[in-house]
């Protein structure tokens, strides 16, 4: 494999590798030129039953090998993805098209996500209740069994790590369906996961056509839990059809961050953060601040300030060293975001920068801010998902919590204040599962990462993470 080339495409059932065979493919394209980077494998009926039956007899072999030697394998995948980093980023960046720093930090952050599960997978402790002499009951914690995870698109090396992670911990056995637009990075991954000597059955991978893909898995009485990561559609419909056999979930779904910038915070310093953390990944992350309700007093220097940063920003291909934003994933996100932009303008939001589809033959966007922007704008109301700010202005407090928690979403939520009383008024009153105070980071591994409202429940990371994977049984002695 050489720079500019992705290593083979292929699914992971059984134990074995299977290319495409006479299988249908989908063609995986590179976002900064559109070109065709390889031809895809999609899995065929046969194959998702294959792998149904090896995710039993890898979750029989799973739960019944010692804690320690579940942690010992996580631990050694985590070595090999900081080993393969640059590998991993170069393959991650051709198909996905964030810059390579971007994606180098990813593997590395999918490490410590691995080390923190390593330290999991030995914790996973019930309790004894005490009753009279010779009477007690206990509380224990067992594998759910054979997880049916799905997952988006936006972080091609994080978000497979993510979801196979907790449910190795936990002891259950794992079929993952990465996106097929980013499939490559996934299969880097499953590859460090087997050269660290994860059994076979364990884990499988495949692609295919999503709604075939999920409808089999999910009615299948094997599957006995969901963890999908995307958009709230996809979300709603998967909850549909897992509660047919009331397997367990895990939703990690979008939002539609609000940011609330009192006249108070660090101005220079707040629009610096908030600047690089909006345009990061080309705004394709679920906790990328998207609505910035800004207190009158300071709002025409925020936006000033906001939109020639904006306009700073060097957007490129992702292998570039001196690109600070790729292009968009595909091209429904660069059409998506037109059409909002040109939604909003139609209705009176300001054009502070960027606006239109950056040159080249990619799917490039240019980073772009819209001030005074109505309520009833459509990006105002669904989840732009790229490089799209949208300003408004606040008086009150209580104006700023209205507008925050106005939408059915409750992902992440930023607050940049000076004030300690209203910090913890925006802590306790803000419809989020994130809360981030004069920062932007939503993520540690051992926090728990989620949402509330439509953003979906169950957390991710954390010990929350590993217990989304487990049941809990009462045994009762005397
Ligand atoms: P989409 O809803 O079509 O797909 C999102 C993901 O879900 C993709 O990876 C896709 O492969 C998968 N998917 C789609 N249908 C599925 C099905 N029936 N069964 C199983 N998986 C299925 O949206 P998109 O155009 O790829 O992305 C745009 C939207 O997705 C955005 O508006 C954003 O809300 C959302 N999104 C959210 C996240 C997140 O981290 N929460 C990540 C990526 C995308």
């Amino acid at each position: 494999m050489g720079v500019g080339a992705l290593p083979e495409l292929q699914l992971y059932i059984g134990g074995e590798w299977r290319g495409p065979n006479g299988r249908d493919t989908q063609a995986v394209l590179n976002p900064a030129t559109g070109e065709t980077l390889g031809a895809l494998p999609l899995a065929t009926s046969q194959d998702l039953d294959d792998a149904l039956d090896a995710s039993q007899r890898g979750f029989d072999a799973w739960r019944s090998t010692p804690p320690e030697a579940r942690a010992a394998i996580l631990d050694k995948t985590a070595a090999l993805l900081r080993e393969r980093a640059d590998a991993l980023a170069a393959i991650a960046t051709l198909e996905q098209g964030k810059p390579l720093a971007e994606a180098r930090g990813e593997a590395f952050y999918a490490a410590s996500i691995l080390e923190f599960h390593a330290g999991e997978a030995v914790r996973n402790y019930g309790r004894v209740l005490p009753r009279a002499p010779g009477l007690r009951s206990l509380v224990t914690k067992q594998p759910v069994g054979p997880v049916a995870a799905f997952c988006a698109w936006n972080f091609p090396i994080i978000n497979p790590v993510r979801k196979i992670s907790p449910a190795l911990a936990a002891g259950c056995s794992v079929i993952l369906k990465p996106s097929e637009e980013t499939p490559a990075s996934a299969i880097a991954v499953v590859r460090c996961f087997l050269d660290a000597g994860l059994p076979g059955d364990v884990a499988q991978l495949v692609f295919g056509l999503p709604d075939m893909v999920s409808r089999t898995l999910l009615a299948s009485p094997i599957t006995r839990k969901l963890s999908f990561t995307g958009s709230v559609p996809v979300g709603k419909q998967l909850m549909r059809l897992a509660s047919d056999t009331v397997m367990r979930m895990t939703m990690e779904l979008g939002g539609h961050s609000p940011v609330l910038v009192f006249d108070d915070c660090d101005l220079e310093k707040t629009l610096d953060t908030l600047v690089a953390h909006k345009f990061r990944n080309a705004g394709q992350v679920c906790v990328s601040p998207t609505r910035f309700h800004v207190q009158e007093g300071i709002y025409d220097r925020f936006a000033a300030g906001f939109a020639e940063r904006a306009g700073r920003i060097k957007t490129g291909d992702g292998r570039d060293a001196d690109t600070v934003m790729g292009p968009t994933a595909n091209p429904r996100r660069s059409a998506a975001i037109e059409a909002m932009v040109e939604n909003a303008r139609s209705i009176g939001a300001k054009l502070l920068a960027g606006g239109g589809r950056a040159d080249g033959a990619g799917f490039f966007f240019q980073p772009t801010v819209l001030g005074d922007v109505p309520l009833e704008a459509a990006a105002m109301n669904e989840e732009p998902f790229g490089p799209l700010a949208l300003l408004r202005r606040f008086a009150t407090v209580e104006d700023a919590i209205a507008q925050a928690n106005r939408l059915p979403f409750g992902l992440a939520a930023y607050c940049f204040t000076e004030n300690g009383r209203r910090q913890n008024l925006l802590g306790d009153t803000v419809d989020a599962g994130m809360i981030v105070i004069n920062n932007v980071r939503t993520s540690w591994p051992d926090a728990p990462f989620g949402g509330m409202k439509e953003s979906g429940f169950g957390s991710e990371d954390g010990p929350e993470g590993v217990e989304g994977h487990m049941v809990t049984k009462a045994i009762h002695v005397s």
